[in-house]
């Protein structure tokens, strides 16, 4: 970000891009999320998942599972992959977390706003120098183009700039003249101090530093600790994966952006092991398939890319071998740019050799076909955020639509829409209810079904507009006659009557 701007050149605005505002009043008005303690005033960076949004979440979950563990993709040499599940504790030996460097290691850089108290992530600020003047305003990255274009103007500032990180030396050298991202005042910024992102919690009654433990910042470690484990008592030998789903905790200097960036959150791993001299082709694999994945849960292409990493953002682990790339998502405030969804690292072969050296547990492995060739598996890491993944999956699908009641519709692939099929009964009256509530009884327990009688039928089809259901089944008078009822489709609106009979096997067709 370190080309030239001017102060008078705004950025044109994203057509498709839902508002993010928008987007927050959806999911609570309908039950996607919650803020976490909303009665008490919440908690900043913790959310709750709504009845519809621990439905998504759960769906989403579930095609990374079927994808990863149920059914793993084809290799490059034609041959089924081997990937087995996993499902380890949250809570750790906190030795485990010296071995994988996340005590000494996972830090991130924070600075303090003297004036509004405020706090941020020191790589994520970007800074606008203007070579003449004594106010370089500060930005948190990804921020709209607009609002740096707007904030620039209030300040009076005009002529060219460059964007430098606020980690920069030049910044370093002239904190006086950067103003925060909330202060009316420049100067309020400290240096950039290291913090470490681990929670930590105490194991017994005593809570002395002796009884120190950590909420997983990551689930891939529960998955080192375990290799040894999986190898001798499944039948997997390398290359294979394990893949595990769950919670992780990071106490995030500046939780942000509604559920991309929280304290708890949900990843889904996979720890792909492999021998060292296939890792870069495991590696190039694993990036193609994992953005491919996305696009079949349904993210739009041209809203996905594959970004690698600049040298300065690699992990500890990844500075040697290939590297990380990002699967990234132009999210709404990331737009016109775009921001992390899954990161794909090769990791050499550094989480077991510490592990090793750490515990003094072999994790070599030797072929028994070929004993002469001992090897510690290199690691290829597909790691992507379930809760990250279910924001982009709702701004996706956040399509606007005025010449409908609701002025949008969620246009959520079937497989992961909450509710699947919605039963109406235009009437609440002339038996049209009772029909509904058998084809209900039908349905449900083969596919997330809703039945809702009340209100004009208008109002309810905005309803399930606004919660994705790709289908609205109808009773109307004419299914006395016809036994049929009338099939809407939730992204053309366009209807077609299907008997009652066939009503099951034609979800199953749209939705299996
Ligand atoms: P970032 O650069 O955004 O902090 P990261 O590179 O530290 O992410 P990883 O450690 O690679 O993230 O974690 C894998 C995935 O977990 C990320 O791609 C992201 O989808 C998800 N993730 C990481 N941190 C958070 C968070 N605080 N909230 C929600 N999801 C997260």
């Amino acid at each position: 970000m370190t080309k030239a701007q001017t102060a008078e050149t705004a950025a044109p605005a994203q057509s498709g891009i839902v508002d993010m505002d928008d987007l927050v009043a959806l999911c609570k008005r309908r039950g996607f999320v919650f803020r976490a303690s909303e009665i008490y005033d919440g908690i900043n960076g913790f959310w709750d998942y709504g009845p519809l949004g621990v439905a998504l979440k759960n769906n989403l979950r579930d095609l990374w599972w079927q994808d990863m563990v149920i059914a793993p993709p084809v290799g490059p040499d034609g041959k089924v992959l081997e990937i087995v599940g996993l499902d380890s504790s949250i809570i750790q030996n906190p030795k485990a977390w010296e071995a994988s460097g996340h005590v000494a290691g996972f830090n991130d850089p924070m600075a303090d706003c003297k004036e509004t108290k405020l706090r941020y992530r020191a790589d994520h600020l970007f800074v606008c120098v203007f070579e003449e003047g004594n106010v370089w305003p500060a930005f948190m990255e990804g921020e709209d183009e607009h609002a740096v274009q707007k904030r620039i103007h209030k300040l009076g500032l005009k002529g060219e700039f460059m964007r430098l990180p606020f980690t920069d030396k030049k910044i370093a050298a002239n904190l006086a003249k950067v103003q925060g991202p909330d202060a009316k005042e420049p100067g309020s910024l400290t240096e950039p101090r290291s913090f470490n992102l681990m929670f930590k919690t105490f194991i017994g009654a005593t809570a002395t530093e002796d009884d120190v433990a950590y909420l997983r910042p990551e689930t891939a470690q529960g998955i080192f600790l375990n290799y040894r484990n999986v190898l001798s008592s499944s039948r997997v030998k390398p290359p294979f994966g394990i893949a595990q789903i769950g919670k992780a905790f990071r106490n995030e200097v500046t939780p942000r952006n509604f559920i991309y960036r929280s304290r708890e959150f949900e990843q889904m791993e996979m720890e792909w092991f492999c021998h060292p001299d296939d890792a870069k082709m495991w590696f190039d694999f694993w990036m193609e398939q994992r953005k491919d994945w996305w696009k079949k849960v349904g993210l739009r292409d041209e809203n996905l890319l594959i970004r690698p990493h600049d040298q300065d953002e690699l992990s500890h682990y990844a500075k040697e071998g290939y590297g990380t790339v990002d699967v990234e998502y132009r999210f709404p405030f990331t737009a016109p740019g775009f921001g992390e969804l899954e990161g794909v690292a090769h990791r050499c072969n550094f989480d077991l050799t510490e592990h090793q050296k750490h515990s003094g547990t072999k994790m070599e492995y030797v072929d028994p076909q070929a004993p002469d060739d001992r090897f510690i598996p290199h690691v290829i890491e597909p790691a992507a955020g379930l809760t990250r993944g279910v924001l982009a999956v709702l701004a996706d699908a956040y399509t606007a639509d005025p010449s409908r009641p609701s002025k949008m519709f969620m246009k959520f692939n079937p497989k992961l829409a909450p509710v699947k099929a919605a039963v109406l009964p235009l009437l609440s009256k002339d038996g049209l209810p009772e029909i509904a509530e058998k084809l209900y009884m039908s349905l449900r327990g083969k596919f997330m079904t809703e039945i809702d009688i009340k209100q004009n039928i208008g109002k309810r089809y905005a309803r399930q507009d606004e919660i994705g259901t790709p289908f609205c089944l109808t009773v109307d008078p004419e299914t006395h006659d016809d036994q049929a009822v009338t099939v809407r489709h939730r992204d053309t609106m366009q209807q077609e009557r299907i008997a009652l009979d066939k009503v099951e096997a034609y979800l199953a067709e749209k939705l299996l």
